[in-house]
């Protein structure tokens, strides 16, 4: 054993060796009904306890399930956001006991699910394949009071069922992953998918998405290992760190000879560990058998047509869009930023009046990291831009007038900006003896300038300081930079 506790580093590292961590996931995604899976209770986050509920939702008996439309409506749309088969599917009761599921059953879909197949490109490029989402019912919300905080050794447990009926979505992926890096990405992705199609509101920190990871080591080219499952992530974060806590586990084991037991393990964020929970059911554990209070759905092809239709453009046929815009490629840091900020369409439109694409995307990056830049007009940033690329104006008064621009929420025209804050284009023979001027003030530095290359950026630094000055910010940077350059010869 070493000393060290494994997966305590931030980092996500590969394991030692020539170990490879293997990373499939389930997402739980509550779905953005009105109401609940089965009943017209309301499918709310938060509340005082147990006020979203009724017979249906309580499990009492003689209670009957009908199937909410929407919920099949949003199901079928991320069905098509992930390239899914969308197929004939029945519901099932998966049979177990939890103070939480009053009915001692959850409706769920086993072998026929709505989703099949199917696969997500990450924003790097990765393709992950998808097995399958189906559509389940959320169970309610059980609170262990007690120093522990879980079900063993509390002193009293208390259950809400506010949650419970909730139409939830399973997606469950491939083992594509390789890292916790690339399961953070994959999650994100997911996320801004499933907020862009309307199927789902995407809070992590409200248990609207609730990511399983299940985890193995094997070596590249062999056989898949023996997983664990890790439940309770809530975070990003608590992701990144439960499946580099938990590869480093498994490395541990497995380089003393052991064998990975396949279980269920809890991720315990303020330990910094994975704890083992139980072993892993079998599915005949679950006694599925179909629900006999429902009918099998078989959405029709026109309906999914219709569905089809409707569907925006996903973030990656965005990324492409702006790619093509911007003659650069998808993966691009800037493209990605882009429509992660919902700030694509903006840049398209301004590229698309003229704008310089990369002046745009160096924007988008770097300047328009804050709330309402996309309520910017793209004319107004076309504008903006055009005025920096012909040298009106210098990059940093570019950036103030458009914090102002941003501040106006677009009332104000760049130009009138400009005009108002003086930022008048510094004429080029003004700026030209002003830089004689700070030249001919400053021999010794001047001379360490010509004769020495290796010391030109320092220096070319402090001249362009001295001509800032000179000028009051008027000058750009870069033209004083050439202009050095051309008198040094
Ligand atoms: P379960 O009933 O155990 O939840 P599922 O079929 O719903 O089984 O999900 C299995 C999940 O485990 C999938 O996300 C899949 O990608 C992942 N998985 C399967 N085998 C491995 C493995 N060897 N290593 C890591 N993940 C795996
Ligand atoms: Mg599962």
């Amino acid at each position: 054993m070493t000393t060290t506790e494994p997966g305590t580093s931030e980092s996500t590292s590969n394991p030692p060796g020539d170990w490879e961590v293997v990373i499939g996931l389930e997402v739980h995604a509550e779905l953005a009904t009105r109401t609940k899976l089965f009943s017209s209770a309301r499918n709310e986050f938060g509340g005082e306890p147990n006020t979203h509920v009724d017979p249906t939702s309580l499990g009492l008996p003689g209670s009957l399930p009908v199937l909410n439309e929407k919920a099949v409506e949003l199901a079928i749309r991320v069905g098509l956001a992930l390239g899914c088969e969308i197929r004939p599917s029945v519901f099932a009761r998966k049979n177990y006991f939890y103070p939480d599921m009053p009915k001692d059953f959850q409706i769920s879909q086993y072998d026929q699910p709505i989703n099949v197949g199917g696969s997500m490109e990450l924003p790097t490029g990765q393709v992950v394949g998808i097995e399958r989402a189906h559509l389940e019912e959320d169970t309610g919300k059980s609170t262990h009071v007690g120093t522990s905080g879980r079900i063993s050794g509390a002193d009293f447990s208390l259950v809400d069922y506010n949650r419970a009926g909730v139409p939830l979505l399973e997606i469950v992926g491939r083992p594509d992953l390789r890292s916790a890096e690339e399961a953070a990405t994959y999650v994100e992705e997911l996320r801004q998918i499933l907020v862009a199609i309307g199927a789902s509101d995407g809070k992590l920190e409200e248990g609207s998405m609730r990511v399983d990871a299940n985890v193995s080591l094997h070596h590249p080219g062999e056989a898949l290992g023996t997983r664990c499952e890790i439940k309770n992530v809530n975070s990003l974060r608590s992701l990144r760190r439960a499946i580099d806590y938990e590869a480093a586990r498994q490395v541990e084991v497995l380089e003393a000879g052991g064998k990975v037991r396949q279980e269920t393990r809890h991720w315990d964020e303020a330990v910094g560990r994975t704890l083992s929970g139980r072993s892993k059911e079998e599915a005949e554990d679950y006694r599925y058998f179909p629900e006999p209070d429902l009918v099998p759905i078989a959405p029709d092809a026109q309906w999914v047509e219709r569905v089809r239709a409707s569907m925006p453009l996903l973030p990656a046929q965005r990324r492409a869009r702006l790619a093509v815009a911007g003659g650069v490629r998808a993966t691009e840091g800037a493209v990605v930023i882009a429509v992660q900020r919902g700030l694509d369409d903006l840049a398209v439109a301004a590229i698309d009046v003229g704008a310089d694409p990369s002046r745009v995307l160096t924007h988008v990056e770097h300047n328009l990291a804050v709330e309402g830049a996309d309520r910017l007009g793209a004319a107004s940033l076309a504008e903006l831009v055009g005025m920096e690329v012909s040298g009106e104006l210098t990059a940093t008064q570019t950036k103030t007038v458009l914090a102002e621009l941003l501040a106006s929420d677009g009332a104000a025209s760049p130009r009138d900006i400009a005009k108002a804050k003086g930022f008048e284009a510094m004429d080029s023979s003004a700026l030209e003896s002003m830089i004689d001027e700070v030249v001919a003030a400053h021999p010794a530095e001047w001379e360490r300038y010509v004769a020495d290359p290796s010391q030109r950026g320092k220096l070319s630094g402090f001249f362009i300081g001295k001509v800032m000055k000179a000028t009051r910010g008027q000058a750009d940077g870069k033209v004083v930079t050439g202009s050095l350059l051309r008198r040094a010869g």
